[in-house]
């Protein structure tokens, strides 16, 4: 039980953390791309104010062409430098018609858009005119590409255009998502093993108090058993005597009996529950063959006598089916489950018990055509002292720890209880128990 809350616990902890983590992530990831692109934006502009400063403009007859490049860095006649960032440098005439370029051939017309802009390359329509020879072919390239109108006293005198490759901030990029990819997992491991170290010690206090009441329990029921088998031996031997027996004195002696008894019944119960509350020593642990715990359980003495006005068949494997567990308790968890199939079946209905072996576990199915149990009653049937119907248990004699009992210790086994039933046809139980 404390375990299941823990492991919970460790979950929504590891859950609420890592999101905060990766939202975390994410937005630095998002600044940093934000911050690259800036950066190249700012070098490419500067360089571009470069290119445009160089950029002679004389104002002559309407014939000659007054824009002069000669000297400007890559489109003029200076060679290129070997090491330039450059993609391409194109030159426009204010119409649009390209003028001059550098780099791979680029269209006729400019083509308009914003400022700055991402582009991969080659184009749809540029990769058929790829100047480098068509043989080869070019992985796509990212390219962050200026367009930066040229003005000469308030007048525009053509269109510098400019691209350089990504690629650096790809890698820079790349590798911070590798970081992120390495990081990431192990700080979640870290969360993971924090949370459950913090968990263990919320639980801690829990898990004392808890123990504390178990102990109580233990302790007040154990210290009962010895004046309540004084009371129940005295009751007896006083309904025995010879002398006065007269019919008001037995009746009240029958009736301390009874009451004895019942009590005697609680105890003991409340007694297991409070014993095996969590799991059990494997010391004590046995290799036990289900298929003769139920052959033994069907011959028990309460077993026939609750089955007497009902049909009882179990379906049970040739073979041993072996499981670690303790055999008393496990007897006791069963009889449970199939003397409340027998109580709370009709005469003339049946119950059915079989065994079946599973991947990783074994599987009891007791099944009966009783009175069912309602939709709203199921998930509380397991509650200790929860009774579905007051005045019929009362009948027929149930405290409500039954079911309690009985998932307490198949929990404990590792396995566990599930329930399905429809209302006024029948009941059917599956008892899980790992090998
Ligand atoms: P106890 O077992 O302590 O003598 P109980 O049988 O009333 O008393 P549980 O065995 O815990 O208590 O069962 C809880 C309730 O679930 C029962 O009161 C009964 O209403 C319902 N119930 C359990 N098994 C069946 C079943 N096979 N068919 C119909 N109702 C059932
Ligand atoms: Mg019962």
């Amino acid at each position: 039980m404390f375990t299941h809350s823990r492991r919970n616990l460790t979950w929504w902890f590891t859950l609420s953390m890592g999101s905060i983590l990766l939202m975390f992530s994410g937005v630095v990831y998002y600044q940093r791309v934000a911050y690259q692109l800036e950066a190249v934006d700012r070098l490419l502009y500067k360089k571009a104010r470069v290119i445009a400063a160089s950029i002679e403009y004389e104002e002559t007859a309407a014939d000659f062409e007054p824009i002069n490049l000669d000297k400007a860095p890559l489109l003029g006649n200076t060679p290129p430098p070997a090491d330039t960032e450059v993609f391409y440098a194109r030159w426009y005439q204010p119409t649009g018609q390209l003028s001059h370029f550098f780099g791979p051939s680029p269209p006729e017309q400019l083509e308009q858009g914003p400022a700055f802009q991402t582009l991969q390359w080659p184009t749809d329509n540029a990769s058929n005119s790829l100047s480098f020879g068509s043989a080869v072919t070019y992985a796509p390239l990212q390219l962050r590409q200026i367009t930066l109108p040229v003005h000469h006293q308030e007048q525009v005198i053509g269109y510098l255009q400019m691209a350089t490759p990504m690629t650096p901030v790809q890698e820079s990029l790349r590798q911070t998502l590798m970081g992120f990819a390495i990081t990431v997992p192990i700080t979640l491991g870290v969360i993971g093993l924090t949370g459950w170290g913090l968990s263990g010690l919320a639980m801690w206090p829990i898990r004392k108090s808890y123990q504390q009441l178990q102990q109580f329990t233990a302790d007040a029921s154990h210290e009962l058993r010895t004046p309540l088998a004084t009371i129940l031996s005295n009751a007896q031997v006083g309904l025995l005597a010879p002398g006065d027996r007269t019919a008001e004195k037995h009746q009240r002696l029958e009736k301390i009996v009874t009451a004895t008894q019942s009590m005697n019944k609680l105890v003991s119960q409340l007694l297991l529950l409070a014993r095996h509350s969590d799991s059990l020593n494997t010391q004590t642990l046995q290799t036990v063959d289900l298929n003769s715990l139920i052959k033994n359980l069907l011959e028990s003495e309460p077993i026939c006598t609750a089955a007497q006005a009902i049909t009882l068949s179990a379906t049970l494997p040739d073979a041993p089916v072996w499981v670690e567990a303790e055999p008393d308790l496990l007897h006791q968890a069963i009889a449970n489950v199939l003397s409340n199939a027998c109580k709370y079946t009709l005469e003339g209905g049946w119950v059915k018990i079989s065994l079946s072996k599973g991947a990783r576990s074994a599987w009891i199915q007791v099944a009966d055509s009783g009175i069912g149990i309602p939709a709203a009653d199921l998930p509380h049937i397991f509650e200790r002292f929860y009774r579905v119907d007051k005045q019929r248990s009362k009948a027929t004699g149930g405290l409500g720890l039954g079911l309690a009992i009985a998932q307490q210790i198949v929990q404990a086994h590792g396995g566990d209880i599930y329930v399905s039933s429809e209302l006024g046809q029948g009941t059917c139980f599956q008892v899980e128990l790992p090998y």
